[in-house]
């Protein structure tokens, strides 16, 4: 009873971890990739880039988008 307890324990703190460094993993490799690092003037918060239909960084938690000229 105890052991099946712990081991509970063990996967619930384990998940949020796993999962933090796999965002980190792919929002560093787009910025290092040939996106800036873009933040919000709205917010502040990182804007995600997004390719189609147009080029464009919007952020999430306030939905402003900024199109890129070319
Ligand atoms: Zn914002």
């Amino acid at each position: 009873m105890s052991e099946e307890k712990k081991e509970e324990k063990k996967e619930k703190k384990k998940a949020p971890a796993a999962r933090l460094s796999k965002v980190y993993e792919i929002d560093s490799a787009k910025w290092t990739l040939k996106f800036r690092n873009r933040k919000c003037p709205r917010c502040g918060n990182i804007m995600a880039y997004h390719k189609n239909p147009v080029k464009r960084y919007t952020c999430g938690s306030c939905s402003y988008t900024d199109f890129v000229k070319e």
